[in-house]
């Protein structure tokens, strides 16, 4: 943002006030005694990872969670200093960053062990990690079923210490609670197997943001909430109980930069798949696919400009879209247009979005690209 004074008028605005209700509003539906983890990762879902967790961390978050190592380091250089977990582990060679940055990692694989292990007694430290366990994912983790004969191995590491121990809902959010259930149930079963082998983890986690609302059984003491930070319920949260009011983080905004008004019969952008039905007042605003606009919006999707809706015309190319403002008479050049966020009156979230193109709203907020600038308000 501070880098050049003028640039296209195409913007993401943050609502960091928006941010920290939601988190205050999430700590609040936790079991007393168990701690959040701010879900950073991807770039806080393309809100912007150092300005969201700066902010966070000033609200008091207890901790961060990233997929990379790579986002955890880069946090770490922007000043963050609560515990950062990185929910994907390390990859081969990453190890000696996860003691340099006090990063905490997921461990689901023994050479990961013995690798942080060796780095760790090399540095004469102890360092901890958390063990993930596969409870009917099916991704990442150590098979419940293997666990007996893992936890026997990892003995082995004098240098490390298994500080908790989590594991990841496959459907939270489903209709049927039944499998979360049986999850829950393996996940309990597995914590009682590492105490068998004398491992007393500090945490334990299970929930992500559909787990933390749906099943406070699964509180654990440290929940994992990503997507409603955000803001973002409909297609995150179940329908039962009561979905939480959480605010939408995320507004998406550009400007109407050419106005034209073109006779009917008159075919607009890229294949010329737009033809008008009659006089047309259309417009250009610049943001593309390339902003994360996304091309299967290509007549399929609209915009708020002057509190009213605005279809979009034709393509959506690389840089730039058209919109079709015949019934907004007062439309003029300049005016803003609401991609994601409220007028007075009208609203579109990224939920909306991301029904009408067959998606979920994660992808739509992580698919805004880095050339869009974040502002924070
Ligand atoms: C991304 C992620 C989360 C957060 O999920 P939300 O649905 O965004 O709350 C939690 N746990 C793990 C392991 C994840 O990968």
């Amino acid at each position: 943002m501070n880098q050049i004074q003028h640039q296209r008028p195409t913007w993401a605005e943050i609502s960091v006030s928006a941010l920290i209700e939601n988190y205050l509003t999430l700590k609040r539906t936790l079991t007393p005694g168990t701690r959040l983890m701010a879900v950073v990762k991807a770039d806080a879902y393309g809100h912007g990872a150092a300005d969201c967790a700066a902010a966070l961390e000033a609200s008091g978050a207890d901790w961060f969670g990233v997929a990379l190592i790579e986002e955890g380091v880069s946090l770490r250089r922007q000043g963050i200093s609560r515990p950062i977990f990185c929910l994907g582990g390390f990859w081969t060679g990453q190890a000696d960053e996860v003691l340099e940055h006090d990063l905490t990692p997921a461990v689901f694989r023994l050479d990961a062990a013995e690798e942080l292990d060796a780095r760790a007694a090399a540095a004469g430290r102890t360092i901890p990690y958390h063990l993930k366990v596969d409870t009917g994912m099916g991704r990442l983790g150590v098979p419940d079923c293997d666990l007996m004969e893992f936890a026997r191995e990892l003995k082995k590491f004098s240098n490390l210490r298994l500080d908790g121990v989590l594991t990841h809902f496959a459907e939270a959010d489903g209709h049927d609670p039944a499998f979360t259930r049986s999850q829950i149930s393996r996940y309990e079963r597995a914590v009682e197997v590492l105490s068998g082998c004398g491992f007393k983890p500090s945490w334990r986690h299970l929930a992500n943001s559909a787990g933390l609302h749906a099943f406070p059984e699964a509180h654990g003491n440290l929940a994992r909430a990503g997507a409603t930070l955000y803001g973002l319920t409909r297609d995150v949260l179940s329908d039962h109980p009561e979905p939480l009011q959480l605010r939408p983080v995320m507004s998406l905004y550009s400007r109407i930069i050419l106005l034209k008004t073109v006779p009917a019969g008159c075919a607009i952008g890229y294949g010329r798949t737009f033809v008008t039905a009659r006089e047309s007042r259309i417009a250009t605003i610049p943001i593309g696919y390339a902003d994360g606009l996304r091309r299967a919006h290509s007549n399929n999707g609209h915009v708020i400009v002057r509190d009213r809706f605005a279809p979009i015309a034709g393509r959506v190319s690389m840089d730039l879209t058209i919109i079709d403002v015949t019934d907004i008479d007062d439309a003029q050049p300049g005016d803003v247009v609401t991609l994601i966020g409220s007028d007075k009156s009208l609203r579109l979230t990224a939920e909306d979005l991301a029904e009408r193109i067959g998606t979920i709203s994660y992808e739509i907020v992580t698919g805004i690209s880095s050339r869009v600038p974040r502002v924070f308000v």
